[in-house]
């Protein structure tokens, strides 16, 4: 089990500006995202942004991916690698980026409607975003980890859907992946104490259908057993005077995509107006 680390202000600061990258990303790629355009285009896409930003890509070479982007269409849950296939209307994209810079790095992840999508689908995608801020919600002074895990499932659940297990959030730092692991399920009251200074990756992966997966034998690709669709949102948040801020934006995927933002508005600091 990785180590807890908590951040000093300075350090959650290095945190942001790597997940404010992140975000950058997502939103370019969020105004690139069309039917006939294959998710290897969009990685060279990202990865270039990246670099001109002055950021690394942060799974390109983590466990050896081979990738800047985690591309997983359809019912990939997560972890699939770009390829030369284009999307096609009624496709979703799950897009899961990661950069570093000044050591420290940032790590989110949206899920793309490319065209007009199946409203099961677009239902899936709302509620599985929706999970996200109820995660965070409870990412607070006085919880614990299952406070967390119990607001995504509880909710993600009574819409019928399935919640994956087998994979977390974590925390976040120097190290992609740090204590303490953050599963999308769990029990109110239980599990590691939420302290200032813990900056974390939540991170709902939810399936329309079962919570069952397999995985490929490309060795990385998530996919779910039945086939049905899966959703993947991800947020970087710091716990600061017990409070949940978040540190990445769906802001400017938002601006991209001509929607306004009024969830992120309890958990930042100030309003960062584009
Ligand atoms: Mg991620
Ligand atoms: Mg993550």
């Amino acid at each position: 089990m990785a180590e807890i680390i908590l951040k000093t202000e300075e350090e959650i600061e290095l945190i942001r500006e790597s997940a404010l990258i992140v975000s950058k990303t997502l939103g370019i790629l969020a105004s690139e995202i069309k039917p006939g355009i294959s998710t290897l285009r969009l990685d060279t896409i990202a990865e270039t942004h990246i670099r001109d930003l002055g950021a690394e890509p942060g799974f390109l070479g983590l466990y050896e991916f081979p990738n800047t982007l985690c591309m997983s269409p359809n019912a990939q849950v997560v972890h699939g690698i770009p390829n030369n296939e284009p999307l096609k209307e009624g496709d979703i994209i799950s897009i899961d980026c990661g950069a570093i810079k000044n050591g420290f790095y940032g790590d989110h992840a949206y899920t793309f409607a490319v065209g007009e999508i199946d409203p099961k689908i677009e239902k899936l995608l709302k509620v599985t975003k929706a999970s996200l801020f109820e995660g965070i919600k409870n990412f607070k002074k006085g919880n614990r980890v299952g406070d967390i895990g119990y607001a995504i499932q509880n909710y993600c659940e009574k819409e019928g859907f399935g919640v994956v297990r087998e994979l977390v959030g974590h925390g976040l730092g120097k190290t992609m992946h740090e204590g303490p692991e953050i599963p999308n399920y769990g029990r109110r009251g239980r599990g590691k104490k939420l302290l200032d200074g813990m900056v974390l990756a939540i991170e709902p992966m939810i399936n329309l259908g079962t919570r069952k997966i397999n995985q490929l034998d490309d060795g990385w690709t998530i996919l779910t057993a039945d086939g049905k669709a899966s959703a993947h949102f991800e947020h970087n948040v710091a716990l600061i005077n017990g409070k949940p801020e978040l540190l990445s934006t769906f802001d400017y995927i938002y601006k991209a995509l001509g929607l306004s933002n009024s969830e992120e508005r309890p958990f930042r600091k100030e309003y960062l107006a584009l």
